[in-house]
Order: C-alpha cells, then structure tokens, then sequence
C-alpha cells in the first residue's frame, strides 16, 4: 500500500520516535506548529475516523492512552495540551493513515482556523 505512515510504521522512511507498542507508534511531526508536535498513530492502516469500525474502539483508546503518557512525559501534562484528529478534506487531513495530534509547549488559541 502506497501510505507513507505504513512506510514509517516498515521503517521504509525515518522518523523521530518517541514510543512504540505492539499496536501504535509515536513520533515527531516533520513540520511542528507547536514546541511540541507529536504523531501518535496506529500500526495498522485505518484511512479515516469514517473507517472506524466498533472493533477499533480500544485502539482510538489506546491513541489517547499514549497521548497522555507522552504528554507526561515531555512536561507539558501540567500546563497543557491539545489532541486532534483531522478527518478528510474540511477536517484539514493531509495524510491519509488515521493520527493523533499531540501539540503542546504554547497555549492554543480558540477556535481552531
Ligand atoms: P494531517 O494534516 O493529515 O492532520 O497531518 C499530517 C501531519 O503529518 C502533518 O502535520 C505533517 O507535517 C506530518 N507529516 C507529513 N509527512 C511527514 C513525514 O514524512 N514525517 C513526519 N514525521 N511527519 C510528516
Ligand atoms: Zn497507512
């Protein structure tokens, strides 16, 4: 499958990894928007949020999980941080193996642009 976050998952690309499990993979954004810019995703291709299935729901879980065990460990739990999934073209998702944003080190404004 041509999906570059597959290719990272086989190591067919380089990334800066922060944490692996079995079932995610945790690495730094190439292009960060915040001090902390962290890509949590799953191993196994999943296109979009619309693809989810019932089975997947301890999976998103376990997204969340190791955002918030990054977070603690980097120093930004205390302060804060932001979580996002972006799904599809309104959504702003560019890469088309689902991911969670982990963003942190700066306050974020609201609404989200
Ligand atoms: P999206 O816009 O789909 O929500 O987020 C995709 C993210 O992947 C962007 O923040 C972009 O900077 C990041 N990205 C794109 N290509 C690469 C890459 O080759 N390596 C890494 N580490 N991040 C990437
Ligand atoms: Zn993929």
């Amino acid at each position: 499958m041509d999906c570059l976050f597959c290719k990272l998952v086989a190591r067919d690309i380089p990334a800066d990894i922060v944490f692996e499990d079995d079932d995610v993979i945790a690495f730094r954004d190439i292009a960060p928007q915040a001090p902390t810019h962290i890509l949590i995703i799953p191993k196994r291709h999943i296109s979009t949020l619309n693809d989810l299935t019932e089975e997947d729901c301890a999976l998103v879980g376990r997204l969340q999980f190791t955002a918030q065990k990054i977070a603690k460990e980097v120093g930004i739990a205390d302060d804060g941080y932001r979580v996002v999934m972006n799904c599809n073209e309104d959504g702003g998702q560019t890469v088309y193996h689902i991911h969670m944003h982990l963003l942190g080190g700066r306050g974020m404004a609201w609404p989200p642009g």
